[in-house]
């Protein structure tokens, strides 16, 4: 029995907290206690048990503070982390420079039950106490002050018609404080309770188990049609003295696997009775188990399954690539390269059904926008039951349920977006990472993990095959595999050998020469439409800028309308009719004079989706336009419902942001417009021509995936930027070469490690105070090998209501930097900026 314990705790703290264990209590390594933190309780994961005392500097630290703290409950019996999502949180944790409570928080959805939240109800004492005052009509208790007594009857009062109340309600409706709740709470007139406790109850189900289901599979005699059984002598004695409707309820529950939820047993035609007498003579038994969730997704429509055409030799190759990687049982990494529509999704889900054949479990992450309803159909429809889809749609309570599916083993395929790297399966042999180029695997809170190198990490610890999927490979990735980090597998074609869809550029500045004004949609883009749509082929139209016109400026004296959180223009949203900063939120009437002068020449400058769509229903009325953008799309239904109308040909044409050009498969476009897809190649941030060329190939890659051959019109003022040459040529390797010339020079990734410190203050003062301290001692200490570039003005210099000033750390040796980065929150902390105002992004995606 150990005395002490360790605890990660989520606050903004860089260390773990020392606990008395109190006799009798057994708190396990990667499970959860609640503890006392400052005046709240908190759960927090236990790191360590030991018996050594914390070490206390008196001189630090209060007389009364040194008396150590007691764990109030042990959560878990066995660990929610299990030794090895231990070692991946604190690798996170000291890779990321993040606080290991946060990381451990992220790791786990159980935020319900993780989150304790407290309430209160009346106690027989309380109702005595209320019902005396009631008929004496004052307070016994006269120490108090009349007002005291007044608070507390009412909150008595308040409960008196009440179950249960949570605090904060409580507090609110009566307006007292915790200490005077806690005070009736001692004199036991109220009683505290744990509502997330209760809560998770509420969500468990009555399972029923049948006990030995093996022998007694064996021992009953087969149904024989309608319950009528023959007699035999090999039945045991129990059994034997089973009745009809006993035997169909154990039967029932043999067939299932041994267990049942109890409520699918009612459907039975057997008295209610029965299940009762079985628990009783201890051949079932009840157990509590969270509520499986079957979502939604059950209810789609099937779709063609993913294997009902014939692999080709590239896929047949990458299969078995794969697969041997597996089988091996060792850390292995792979790059799947494959062209837009050479069927990358076949092979992870064949990859992912054969490790599930062999009873051990896989991961598939997906990007944001990635996990349509159509996804998680095709995955249901090969792994039924087995999978367990994660998604931001899913409340905490059923991620929880989820998570606890797939810890107890019911689900051993996972699918998911960022956080689900962490799902808690055992066995784990396959992690595909899909787009692993895409920028929403980056976190941009604490910890600001990248899901893909997580992935990674993760195999190397499991001893796992990791495969990093993707049309346009990030530059790392490219890069490791080059270097034979990663094995590099390629689908160099288009399934059923489909070309790759002719790019057309048009150069809009010639454009504008000719035509005398700035044109949203060109000459051609608009020929070419117009001959799809008369030959009822489908088009789509990408413009990544959501809302009618991004700036709104004065005529009379040049102001733009900012928004007064952010130093950035508010967009204008014309159907709503509202400006919207697209980075805080914050909204706006439309102005019909300016702010700053009073001129009524105020003029709406520049095209988003929603202006898009507008320009294109008046150039062709008769077409069925939609639009898909984070206007349109609150949720994932949207989404698909959109697709889906384009995929059933009740759309002609769909224009939106970048959310058109991931990874769907419809195969009636034949035409994709390209409208300032290159306004990223205006952008200060060395990532720019990557993402632009990823983003070009990605849209480019919706054209031509059905029978007829695809174009792309490509209208850009950048055409002779490489970024915009390459994509329009489908040349992956030149734009490679290229590019990594530009990061050699500029000791980019991955060439070197970056970092991104942020200081952020709504006091401009202090931003400029702390971040000059901070560049004064950057100075000083000088570390070889790291460029220290600051501080400067971030790009985006306020953003929700912080100035925000940042410097760029660049080196050749990770460690180096990491090293510097923990000296420099160790300076930052003895100086008294506070740790919630500086952003410590390593390998960092934004830089704005
Ligand atoms: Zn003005
Ligand atoms: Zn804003």
């Amino acid at each position: 029995m150990s005395l002490f314990c360790d605890v990660a705790l989520a606050v903004p703290l860089d260390m773990v907290f020392t606990y008395a264990i109190p006799p009798g209590m057994e708190p396990v390594v990667g499970g959860r206690v609640l503890v006392p933190f400052r005046q709240q309780r908190l759960s927090g994961i236990v790191v360590e048990l030991h018996d050594r005392p914390p070490q206390v500097v008196a001189s630090q630290v209060a007389a009364s503070q040194i008396k150590i703290k007691k764990v109030i409950e042990a959560l878990d019996l066995s660990p929610v982390l299990d030794e090895q999502l231990l070692k991946l949180g604190k690798w996170i944790a000291d890779y990321y420079l993040a606080p290991v409570g946060e990381v451990f928080r992220t790791m786990l959805p159980l935020s319900a039950e993780f989150k304790r939240s407290v309430a209160y109800r009346i106690t027989d004492a309380g109702r005595m106490a209320l019902h005396l005052a009631g008929m004496s009509g004052s307070p016994a208790r006269s120490k108090r002050t009349p007002d005291e007594q007044l608070v507390e009857f009412r909150v008595l009062d308040y409960l008196a018609e009440r179950e249960s109340v949570r605090e904060e309600r409580l507090r609110g409706a009566t307006g007292v404080g915790r200490a005077l709740l806690l005070g009736m709470a001692r004199k036991k007139w109220i009683a505290r309770e744990d509502v997330s406790a209760a809560r998770d109850a509420a969500r468990m189900v009555k399972v029923a188990v049948l006990l030995a289901a093996e022998e007694r599979a064996e021992a009953l005699p087969p149904l024989d049609g309608r319950g009528a059984r023959p007699h035999t002598s090999t039945v045991d004695t129990t059994a034997k003295k089973l009745n009809d409707n006993q035997r169909t309820l154990i039967e029932t529950l043999a067939a299932s696997g041994g267990r049942l939820p109890v409520e699918a047993l009612r459907g039975l035609d057997v008295p209610r009775t029965t299940l009762g007498t079985l628990v009783r003579r201890g051949l079932i038994q009840l157990v509590d188990e969270p509520q499986d969730l079957t979502g939604s997704v059950s209810k789609l429509k099937p779709r063609q399954s993913p294997f009902e055409f014939e692999f080709s030799a590239a896929q047949k190759e990458a299969l078995a690539k794969i697969g041997e990687a597996v089988a091996s049982r060792r850390f292995a990494g792979l790059l799947l390269h494959g062209i837009t529509g050479s069927g990358k999704t076949a092979v992870y889900l064949a990859c992912m059904r054969q490790v599930l054949d062999a009873g051990r479990s896989s991961i598939l992450l997906v990007p944001e926008i990635g996990l349509t309803p159509a996804v998680a159909a095709d995955l249901h429809q090969v792994f039924g039951d087995e999978v367990a889809i994660l998604h931001s749609g899913l409340s905490a309570a059923e991620r929880a349920e989820q998570w606890h599916r797939i810890r107890r083993g019911a689900a051993r395929v996972v699918a998911g977006t960022r956080s689900a790297v962490f799902a808690p399966v055992s066995d784990l042999a396959l992690i595909i990472v899909d787009e692993e180029q895409d920028s929403s695997y980056k976190q941009e809170e604490t910890p600001r993990y990248h899901a893909r190198d997580v992935a990674v990490m993760r195999a190397k610890m499991a001893g796992a095959v990791v495969v990093l999927g993707s049309a346009t490979p990030s530059l790392e990735s490219y890069y490791n595999a080059k270097k034979n980090k990663y094995a590099l597998v390629e689908l160099p074609d288009r399934v059923e050998m489909r070309p790759l869809p002719e790019v057309e550029i048009v150069d809009m500045r010639q454009e504008f020469q000719e035509t005398g004004q700035e044109q949203v949609i060109s000459r051609k883009l608009a020929e070419e439409i117009r001959e799809r749509l008369a030959k009822k082929e489908q088009v789509m139209v990408l413009l990544n800028r959501r809302g009618y016109s991004p700036v709104v400026l004065c005529r009379a004296c040049g102001k733009t309308l900012q928004c007064k959180n952010c130093a950035v223009s508010m967009t204008h949203h014309k159907r709503e009719r509202k400006m919207e900063c697209h980075y805080c939120g914050h909204i706006k009437r439309i102005p019909d004079k300016c702010a700053q002068c009073g001129s009524e020449y105020v003029y709406f400058v520049g095209t988003g989706s929603e202006k898009l769509e507008e320009l294109l229903h008046g150039m062709f009325p008769q077409a069925r336009i939609g639009r898909l953008d984070r206007d349109t799309v609150r949720g994932r239904e949207d989404f698909e419902h959109a697709l889906n109308a384009l995929n059933e040909g009740a759309l002609d044409m769909l224009v939106g942001t970048q959310m058109i050009a991931k990874g769907h498969d419809i195969h009636g476009v034949t035409l994709v417009g390209v409208i300032g897809a290159d306004m990223a190649l205006g952008l200060p941030d060395f990532r720019a021509a990557e993402r632009t060329f990823q983003l070009l190939t990605q849209v480019a890659g919706r054209a031509g995936r059905g029978q007829s051959p695809g174009k792309v019109v490509l209208q850009t003022y950048f055409q002779d930027h490489y970024a915009v040459q390459f994509a329009a040529r489908h040349d992956f390797a030149g734009f490679y070469e290229k590019e990594l010339q530009f990061r050699a020079w500029m000791h980019y990734p991955p060439y070197s490690a970056i970092a991104n410190v942020l200081i952020r203050s709504e006091k401009l003062d202090d931003a400029l105070t702390w971040s000059g301290e901070l560049g004064r001692w950057f100075e000083k200490t000088r570390h070889e090998g790291i460029r220290v570039l600051g501080p400067a003005a971030a790009p985006i210099t306020r953003l929700k209501r912080d100035y925000r000033y940042h410097f760029i750390l660049k080196s050749p040796s990770r460690e180096k930097m990491n090293a510097l980065l923990r000296t420099m929150l160790a300076e930052a902390a003895a100086r008294k900026i506070p740790r919630t105002q500086m952003i410590v992004d390593v390998d960092a995606v934004w830089l704005m």
